[in-house]
């Protein structure tokens, strides 16, 4: 798993890498050439130029915020965070939200948030003991509880 992330933290980097000397390069070789341009040239240049921008910043702050939410969820976030930024069209992003709300509804140790299964009695990550669970609701509760604080349902 560690070793995963690794990888896919590299392939982000050199695909990230080459995107940017591409783009770079483009940018330099018109700025050479700009005095050649006519005036309305410039203009569309300049519109492309902003609406660039904008969308590079949307996709910045899209993989900052999947890297982060990935890395919450113990899911591999150099894979999320490669996938959403070069999936075609914001597939990647729709994909993202979909495994993310899979992954929000699992049961979690409530220590280190790692998903267990129910029948767990310790989690196998940072050996945090489990309790009982809910009978309603299934979330770990306490020996002393009579009430399940998350559902409200009674415990015997
Ligand atoms: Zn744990
Ligand atoms: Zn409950």
């Amino acid at each position: 798993m560690k070793d995963n992330i690794k990888l896919f933290k590299v392939i982000f980097w050199v695909i990230t890498s080459f995107v940017v000397l591409f783009i770079g390069t483009i940018g330099t070789l018109f700025t050479l050439n700009a005095r050649e341009f006519s005036q309305d040239d410039k203009l569309a240049l300049m519109i492309i130029t902003v609406i660039f921008s904008i969308i590079l910043i949307v996709v910045i702050l899209m993989a900052v915020f999947v890297h982060k939410d990935a890395k919450r969820l113990h899911l591999n976030p150099w894979m999320w965070t490669l996938i959403v930024v070069y999936g075609p069209n914001g597939l990647g992003l729709i994909i993202y939200l979909i495994i993310r709300s899979n992954e929000k509804k699992k049961l979690r140790c409530i220590k280190c948030g790692v998903p267990v299964d129910r029948d767990f009695k310790i989690c196998p990550h940072c050996g945090q003991q489990f309790g009982k669970t809910c009978s309603s609701c299934g979330k770990f509760i306490q020996e002393e509880w009579s009430v399940c604080p998350y559902c409200e349902e009674k415990l015997t």
